[in-house]
Formats: C-alpha cells, structure tokens, sequence
C-alpha cells in the first residue's frame, strides 16, 4: 500500500522533500464484525487547510498530521469491502481519508448533514437524493465525469460562503481574493449570475492552457473563461489600495476573503457602508509564523461592516440544495469548473506544494486511479 507520509513539521513554504512515499502492507480485507469499511483510493483533494496541519502546533481547527503517518484529506473512493450496513462493495464515496493506495476506516460515518470536524467519515454521494426526495438524477451528469464530487467540498464552500455569508444583492459590487481558485472561481460565477459587478484577484502570470485553449495568464482566465468584469495581479500592484479604488470607483459590498493579510487590510479602506465580508481562508498567512497584523479594522465600525469567518463543515446540510443550484447551471454551461490533475500519489507532494506558489490552476485533485 503506497503512501504518501509526513516525515517531518513544516516551518514556512512546504517543500516536496516534507513528505516521503512510502510502502506498508494491508490486509486487502475488513476484519469480521467490525463495522469498518475498505476504500481503494480513486481521488485525492489539495487543498490549503492542510498546510497548518503541517505545524507541530495544535490549535488549527482540524490536528496536526504525526510525522511518520499518511497524510489525509478528502477523497473520492471505491467500497472495496465492508462489515459496515450502509455501504457495500463497489459503492462510490467520498470524504476523509489517507493519501495512500487503499484505505481502511475503521469508524466511517454515513452523513447527510456532517458537522464532524476530523473524524473519518463518508459520504454516499447519492445519499442526498435518497434521504431529501432532491428530484436530480445522478447517474447522467457527474457521476460519469465525477466532477460534482470533485468539486464538492470548495463548491460548498463558495455556495455557503456567497449565498449565507455575503448576503448578496443584484447589482452589487465583489471582490473575490485568490479568485482563479478551487472556491474563487466558483463565487464570482454565483455573483455574476445573480447580477453583481465582479473583479477578481490572482497572481500568476505565466501562460495556462485548459481543455486545449491557451489562457495568457490567471487574469485572462478569470475574464474571459469564467466571465469576470475585471480581474489584475496582486503581485504586479504596488499600491493594492490604489489598484482597488481603481476597480471599485464606487466601493466593495462584499469580499470574499481567501488570501487575509495586506490584501485585506486594502479591502478595509475600500469598503462600503454595510459592506459584507466572508472570511473563508487566508492563505498568505498559512506559512508565516507569525501571522502579519491587520492595521484598518477600525473601518469596521465607521462602515458598520459585518465580518464574519465560516467553515463548510457547518454548512453540509445545504449541500442538496447546492446540487440543485449548480448542476443545471454545469448542465446549460453557465458555470464552468477549471481543474489542475496530477496523475499517480509519487505526484501528490508536488501538487499539494504547488497551492502555496499559485502553481495550481483550480481544484487541485490527485488521480490514483480513474473511476
Ligand atoms: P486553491 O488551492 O484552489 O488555490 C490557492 C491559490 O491561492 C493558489 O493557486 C494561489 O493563486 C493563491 N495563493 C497562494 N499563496 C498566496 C499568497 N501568499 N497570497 C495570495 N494568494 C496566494 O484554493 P481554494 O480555492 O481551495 O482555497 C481558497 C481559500 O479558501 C484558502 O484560503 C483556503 O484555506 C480557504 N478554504 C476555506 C474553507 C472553509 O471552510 N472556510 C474551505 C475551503 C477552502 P495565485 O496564482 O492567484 O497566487
């Protein structure tokens, strides 16, 4: 069983060498009795949280990885064999588990509504239409690609994030951090559909090609793939201030936090009256060890802002009403989803280090084994 272990904490930019692959052996079986369930890894999900994970220091939201243990994270896998009675061999799943070839999880949680925060759990992911009568069908549009299941967890989070956070109005202005992203990408197509003036920020600058079509950079993408009115790279600004009043001549009334740092203490200045703020991620400060200071606060209270931080694990119970927002909107290619793959678990590390480098264009997923 090839896994991928953390062989040491992290301090600043992880590096691919904080990891090592390794082999173990497993028993290709669950013990008898044991309610246990035996997962064949298909897709593994890259994603930022993970980093403070990589601290010796507990006080994250979800643990510390042990040095020595694969990592984990969510995933998409095939039932391989079960003692537990809600899954069956050949059941397709997703949720927490390891970056290794197979799985064995010992406690799975069948959830519909999870609020579990780092116990292993799965989901069936057709569990939602048996238990709330959602009228989708399943079986023609992701299953076959899987690109629901992919994309459910930052997908989920852009919903809860823009839909009950930001309180979102037509007509209204955003701005959306690291929005070439897993969940940026998602939010700005959920505020253009519902009318908004929408600018998003990425740094990357080097050519990109998706499905065949060369994008020049991450704010080319964000313009003319996902249909952004505005987009520029926080790297080649200066003066982030000046950059913002000079996409929002009239103010933000919502942002979408995921990058925190001097990008927000920008925001703070540029905000409207009642403005709205999402506080999802602040990925520039995931690899500092001390977090930088946030010097205009004060705005909150002049401007009568409200702040809020969320996690998408409080919000899985509107994840029926998420698939009925967003699969006809897939379906009539309203919302477009850009993915960066990287083929084989010895690839993993490299991917996972890539997010904090804007290597990834998208929902970073690991491929063990296509479905
Ligand atoms: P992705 O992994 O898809 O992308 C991360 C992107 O962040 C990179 O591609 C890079 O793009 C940008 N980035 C990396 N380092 C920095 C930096 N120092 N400053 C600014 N941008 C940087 O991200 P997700 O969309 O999955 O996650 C976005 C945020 O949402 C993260 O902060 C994450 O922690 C958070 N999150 C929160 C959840 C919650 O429940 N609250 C759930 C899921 C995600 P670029 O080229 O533009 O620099």
């Amino acid at each position: 069983n090839k896994q991928v272990i953390l062989k040491n904490y992290v301090s600043g930019l992880p590096k691919e060498t904080d990891m090592q692959i390794t082999n173990t052996n497993i028993a290709l079986e669950v013990p008898k009795g044991s309610n246990g369930v035996l997962l064949k890894n298909l897709y593994l999900s890259c994603d930022p949280y993970m980093r403070p994970r990589m601290n010796k220091i507990e006080g994250h939201y979800v643990e510390p990885f042990k040095i020595g243990m694969p990592l984990s994270g969510y995933g998409v896998a095939e039932v391989l064999d079960s003692e537990h009675p809600k899954f069956k061999k050949g059941d397709l799943v997703w949720g927490m588990t390891g970056w290794e070839e197979y799985s064995l999880i010992t406690a799975p949680k069948f959830v519909q509504n999870s609020t579990h925060r780092c116990a292993s759990f799965l989901l069936h992911w057709n569990s939602c239409e048996k238990s709330t009568g959602c009228s989708l069908s399943y079986d023609d549009m992701a299953v076959k690609t899987l690109s629901t299941v992919k994309i459910c967890m930052p997908g989920m989070t852009a919903y809860a994030g823009f839909y009950e956070l930001c309180s979102p109005k037509k007509g209204e202005n955003i701005f959306i951090s690291a929005a070439s992203g897993a969940v940026g990408q998602l939010v700005g197509q959920f505020a253009k559909l519902l009318g908004c003036y929408v600018v998003g920020s990425a740094g990357t600058k080097d050519k990109l090609t998706d499905s065949h079509i060369t994008w020049n950079n991450k704010v080319d993408l964000l313009k003319n793939k996902f249909g952004f009115d505005e987009a520029f790279n926080y790297k080649e600004e200066p003066d982030l201030d000046a950059a913002l009043k000079r996409y929002f001549p009239e103010g933000i009334d919502m942002y979408f936090e995921n990058v925190g740092g001097k990008m927000l203490d920008a925001v703070l200045l540029n905000m409207n009256v009642h403005g709205r703020i999402a506080v999802c991620g602040m990925i520039s400060q995931y690899n500092l060890d001390k977090p930088e200071g946030v010097h205009n606060l004060m705005n909150l209270i002049s401007k009568r802002i409200r702040m809020e931080g969320f996690l998408v694990l409080d919000y899985y119970h509107l994840y029926p009403k998420f698939l009925e927002t967003i699969i006809p909107h897939i379906k009539e290619g309203k919302i477009v989803y850009v993915e960066d793959t990287a083929e084989g678990l010895e690839r993993a590390p490299a991917a996972l280090v890539g997010l904090f480098t804007g290597h990834n264009v998208g929902k970073q997923v690991v491929i063990l084994r296509n479905y």
